[in-house]
């Protein structure tokens, strides 16, 4: 007679229940394994059981459950990260989805603020807030996958939004959070209701000690579980142009882009370089293309700065763009280019090659990327696995510019996957060499950037990583802590 083995329930399945409720409790394959990755190339682990908890309180219970079982928690939101996730135990971690936090609590028109609950989605908040005419830094992309906490806490440290390459990234525009540690407790950063007993609001990061929002940003969610977070809200602009140049080389959009970057204020919202391995997506003759993207609250403010990028890009030799060439500076600016990605993502699967460059070696690195990265294609035979990639420069503030290569390939093919990945390690550690910042810097196990901390900081990081989560129980392993 055939017996039918019935898998047994994670050992916290009856207690995870009763704090959160059964509904919200699974341990089925189909449920962990749907929880076992991220969107990168780079694999995660199954976990042992989902809880979706409603409110802060619920996964504080959790937190203080996992601490007395000594289980690995995994703090998710639309796991749309790029580093390789989840971590933890296989068959064992607890994973807490935070998609039912999901509450808008207060859009503050006066005080100009908006808090939520952590595990919104961006493309939510963001679209109410349009509604009444304000904009929040979110995410240029993913915007319809990313929470505002998986945000916060992942790869770009708060991450970047459609106005970052003027207004600098989101972390400048946190307020502060409330946090459940990793021993359980609720704590409210930022100075605000719940830090001081007396104070009512969350303006001042570090008026009234160290700035222990900053300690949430970027961490991965090692720190803690962010359950509610306060921003800067602004008003709306209310007027936008596009303008698209062609340029015929490097040097020439180089001078253009670098030129626009040492104005002030800036004449544009977004500025997006792209080689011609890029425009070969959306031209029969590529080019190198620069995309411009205006916004304002006055149509003469708008016009008067279009005339300066005007200017400054026909003295680089820039040749205005037709209006195909301004619909894609439009859909750079808004972000819908990077929306569309999906489409992209049909050639099949992709690795981001990104670092940060100060603006006066940018030439030089840009350069010597690009010729890396040709090499490493055509000895690995890239192209042959349906490979493709796009070079693209994004200038941030007056003196640093974001370069990505964004390679594509056959999603079928291992050994197309396994040699990607090669190409992806080494310009990584190139990157970190020359002394630039690379955005898979939690990239598990031991997380790039963790493996090359000094030891000194490795030192603190692990002290205050103990002191905080003496079990360590909140994404074991991440940075390598
Ligand atoms: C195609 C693509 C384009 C991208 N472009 C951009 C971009 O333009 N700008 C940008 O900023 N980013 C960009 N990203 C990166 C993306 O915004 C981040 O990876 C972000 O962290 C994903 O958010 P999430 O809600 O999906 O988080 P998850 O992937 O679910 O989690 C990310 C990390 O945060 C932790 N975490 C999640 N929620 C919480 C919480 N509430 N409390 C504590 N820790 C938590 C997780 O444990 C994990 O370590 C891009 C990603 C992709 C796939």
């Amino acid at each position: 007679m055939n017996v039918v083995r019935v898998k047994e329930h994670h050992p916290l399945y009856s207690e995870l229940s009763v704090i959160v409720g059964s509904k919200y409790t699974t341990d089925s394959d189909f449920a962990v394994w749907a929880y076992s990755r991220d969107s990168s190339p780079v694999p995660g682990k199954v976990p042992g059981i989902i809880v979706r908890p409603g409110s802060t309180e619920e996964v504080s219970e959790i937190i203080k459950l996992a601490n007395i079982t000594h289980t690995p928690v995994i703090p998710r939101g639309g796991g749309a990260s790029i580093f390789g996730f989840p971590a933890g135990i296989p068959g064992r971690s607890i994973v807490i989805d935070t998609t039912r936090l999901d509450k808008l609590i207060e859009i503050n028109e006066e005080n100009m603020t908006v808090t939520a609950e952590a595990g919104i989605g961006v493309c939510e908040l963001g679209t109410k807030l349009t509604e009444k005419g304000y904009y929040a830094n979110l995410v240029w992309a993913p915007y319809y996958a990313d929470t505002l906490g998986g945000l916060i806490g992942g790869v770009m440290g708060g991450g970047w939004s459609t106005r970052t390459q003027v207004v600098g990234p989101n972390a400048n525009h946190i307020l502060g959070m409330k946090v459940v540690t990793p021993t359980g407790g609720i704590i409210q950063t930022g100075g605000g209701p719940g830090t001081n007993v007396h104070r009512k609001t969350t303006f001042m990061r570090d008026g009234g000690g160290p700035d222990t929002t900053g300690l949430f940003i970027g961490d991965g969610g090692t720190f803690g579980i962010k359950t509610e977070i306060t921003l800067s809200i602004y008003p709306l602009e209310t007027v936008a142009k596009p303008r698209g140049f062609l340029f015929k080389s490097f040097d020439d959009i180089w001078s253009a882009i670098s030129k626009l970057m040492a104005i002030e204020p800036f004449p544009y919202t977004n500025l997006v370089g792209l080689a011609p391995n890029a425009t070969a997506l959306f031209m029969s003759d590529p080019c190198w293309v620069l995309l411009c993207y205006t916004r304002g609250y006055e149509e003469e403010e708008v016009t008067t700065k279009i005339k300066v990028v005007d200017e400054v890009c026909k003295a680089a030799g820039g040749e205005l763009g037709s209006e195909a060439i301004h619909m894609q500076a439009s859909a750079a600016g808004t972000g819908e280019m990077y929306r569309e990605m999906g489409k992209l993502a049909s050639i099949g699967m992709w690795v981001f090659l990104e670092t940060h460059v100060p603006k006066e070696d940018l030439p030089r690195l840009f350069n010597k990327y690009a010729e890396l990265i040709d090499q490493r294609f055509e000895e690995k035979g890239i192209k042959e696995y349906g490979g493709i990639r796009m070079d693209v420069m994004l200038p941030v503030g007056h003196g640093e510019c974001y370069l990505s290569t964004n390679v594509y390939w056959q999603v079928n093919v291992p050994e197309a996957r396994k040699k990607v990945m090669e190409i992806a390690d080494e310009f990584v550690n190139v990157t970190i060499n020359d002394g630039l910042f690379a955005t898979t810097a939690q990239r598990i196990p031991a997380g790039v950037t963790g493996a090359n901390w000094s030891p000194s900081y490795y030192e603190f990081m692990r002290t205050l990583k103990r002191a905080m989560d003496p079990n360590n129980i909140i994404n074991p392993g991440h940075w390598g802590l």
